[in-house]
């Protein structure tokens, strides 16, 4: 179920002179790309308001410019009659910088999500829905419905966002809703997909080799097909932790159901990323703590081989489940 909808979110960024705009950690297109959509968006549609970035993209998608402000270098007076949001994330965990948040240094907050969850942060504003393909696709709804001037930056930022989230338009929440805010993207004067489709099909020749041995190397338990990214793999591709995450690479192989990457953490844990073409595995995610998500794209925190054992065994018995209501 739905909570509210794009007019709220107008509402709390029509009322408040500065912005605050936060992703969340491990950040990804979708996060990166609403966070600076909004941001562009803010920009040429209410040019009196302050507005201002906070996070990191960890190196992903360099050839986009991420601008990030420094909190140590915001005047206090900004934080007067002002709104923090927070695009494509809930709970504090999720959220890169949530501290600012917690010390209660905005007036007020809004979300905007996708994510189906009761955040632990009391937000004043929330609209989320879990029908979105993206949280780009929500900030560019807003922008369609508000009628917002889009410029070529704030339609390549939320480019990024939808493409990235939807899977390039391959997954369930695509619909006609989608290519109508694309086709408002391509408003912009000079705006074309291919600008960022081009840069995006690059292939870094590490990934390459090492979706070679993942796909050569994977394990499976029934119709649940996984992978251990250990450190000493890593190592041996010269990837890190954040590199060799493409748990897309076991997408849809045979008969499989679901689908994990286990990746080793330099602290120590173990990030798994779970995905599945029918079967809801975003409640097994939410057993291991902090874990959830979406309903087939979901993450946990393992902390040994034995939970990493566990999970795989629920996650096979949701699929006979699965199977046996679906005979
Ligand atoms: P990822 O595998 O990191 O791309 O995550 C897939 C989805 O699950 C994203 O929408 C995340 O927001 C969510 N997710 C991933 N890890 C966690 C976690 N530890 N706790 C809650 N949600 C998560």
């Amino acid at each position: 179920m739905a909570k509210n909808n794009w007019k709220i979110a107008k509402k709390a960024i029509e009322e408040y002179d500065n912005i605050f705009i936060f992703h969340h950690v491990r950040p990804d297109g979708d996060c990166l790309g609403s966070q600076f959509g909004l941001r562009e968006l803010i920009k040429s549609n209410y040019p009196s308001k302050n507005v201002f970035v906070f996070g990191d993209n960890g190196g992903i998608y360099p050839f986009m410019k991420w601008d990030f402000d420094k909190f140590e270098d915001v005047d206090k007076k900004y934080f007067k009659n002002s709104l923090g949001v927070v695009v494509d994330a809930n709970n504090s965990e999720r959220i890169q910088f949530a501290q600012y948040i917690l010390d209660k240094n905005f007036t007020k907050m809004l979300r905007i999500d996708h994510h189906p969850v009761d955040p632990d942060i009391k937000y004043d504003y929330e609209w989320e829905d879990a029908a979105y393909a993206a949280a780009g696709e929500q900030v560019a709804y807003i922008a369609m419905n508000a009628k917002w001037v889009i410029s070529d930056d704030a339609a390549k930022y939320l480019y990024l966002a939808i493409n990235t989230d939807s899977g390039r338009f391959n997954y369930e929440y695509v619909q006609k809703r989608t290519f109508d805010v694309m086709s408002y993207l391509h408003s912009a004067p000079n705006f074309k997909v291919w600008d960022i489709n081009l840069p995006l099909s690059y292939r870094d020749e590490r990934k390459v080799r090492f979706a070679a041995y993942v796909l050569l190397n994977y394990k499976k338990i029934g119709k649940v097909l996984y992978f251990h990214v250990t450190k000493k793999i890593q190592k041996k591709f010269n990837l890190n932790e954040n590199e060799a995450n493409d748990v897309n690479i076991l997408a849809n192989i045979g008969d499989c159901k679901v689908w994990v990457f286990f990746i080793d953490q330099k602290e120590g844990w173990i990030r798994a990323r779970v995905r599945s073409n029918s079967v809801w595995i975003n409640d097994i995610c939410a057993k291991h703590k902090p874990g959830g998500g979406h309903e087939v794209a979901a993450g946990a925190t393992i902390h040994s081989k034995d939970e990493m054992k566990q999970i795989l065994r629920e996650l096979d018995e949701k699929v006979n489940e699965y199977e046996k209501q679906n005979k």
